[in-house]
Parts: C-alpha cells; sequence; structure tokens
C-alpha cells in the first residue's frame, strides 16, 4: 500500500489530471449532490480506489445502502483513509481523506444505528471513487456473503 503522503501533488498538477468536478470535491471539499453519484446504487464486487491517485480505500463487501444519497461504507481497507475534524458548516464532523493524497472523499458518521458491524457510515461522494472489478474478490464476497446470512 501507498504510504501515508507518497502521493502529494501541486494544485496545479492536480488540475492538470482531474476533471472540474473531481479538482472541486477531492481537492476543494466540495459534495457531489444527493443522488446523484454513480456509486451510490451499485453492488458490484471489487474495490473502490482513489479517484486522484488510485489507491484502493474500499471493499464492496464493506459497502452498504444507507439510503442517505451517497455511496456507504461501513468500514475503509485498513489505513487507506486518515480521519480529520471538520468544524465547517457550524456542526463537528468528521472528514475523510486518502491516506496517499490527501485527496477529500467525504465524512464519517458514527452511532446512527444501521446494522453495519462498526455502526458507523463513511459517506464518500462518487466522484471521489474508481471501481475495479475483481474476480477473486467476487468469489471471496459471494463467501463472506453466504456467511453473513448465518
Ligand atoms: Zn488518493
Amino acid at each position: 500500500m501507498a504510504a501515508n503522503g507518497s502521493k502529494q501533488k501541486s494544485d496545479a498538477e492536480w488540475r492538470a489530471v482531474l476533471n472540474k468536478e473531481q479538482f472541486r470535491i477531492l481537492r476543494q471539499k466540495g459534495t457531489e449532490m444527493p443522488n446523484t453519484g454513480k456509486y451510490n446504487h451499485f453492488s458490484e464486487p471489487g474495490v473502490y480506489t482513489c479517484a486522484a491517485c488510485g489507491t484502493p480505500l474500499y471493499k464492496s463487501t464493506t459497502k452498504f445502502d444507507s439510503g442517505c444519497g451517497w455511496p456507504a461504507f461501513f468500514d475503509a481497507i485498513p489505513g487507506a483513509v486518515v480521519r480529520h475534524e471538520d468544524r465547517s458548516m457550524g456542526m463537528t464532523r468528521t472528514e475523510i481523506t486518502c491516506a496517499a493524497c490527501g485527496g477529500h472523499l467525504g465524512h464519517v458518521f458514527k452511532g446512527e444505528g444501521f446494522a453495519t458491524p462498526t455502526d458507523e457510515r463513511h459517506c464518500v461522494n462518487s466522484v471521489s471513487l474508481d471501481f475495479s472489478k475483481d474476480e477473486a474478490e467476487k468469489a471471496k464476497a459471494a463467501k463472506e456473503n453466504g456467511k453473513d446470512e448465518l
């Protein structure tokens, strides 16, 4: 896995590799409109990577349907995301960024009562993610899903 901060770039460099919406969200901590993201209702088995630097961030096995309008995960790949206190917009929230490039992903909310192993909701912008389908992951996911139903 990429070490923390190993994929940092200047704003000018990011502008060159990201589209306008990706730059607004990943680098300027924007938020996509709810229910518009391409991964909001998406449940293929595979791995979600950082749209900016390609580092794997979330597995499809931790994605769940929260109904909030953005892709939701109950856990990240260990070490892949960093949490920061965010006091913007008159509230205290936990911002999450990609550990490798510092790109803004979204926020983590805790204790909402979702029936997940962590009771956390990583609310992530689809724009901040890419998806890579993984056949091995698919087989594993089928196995894990079988276990969860017990
Ligand atoms: Zn990244």
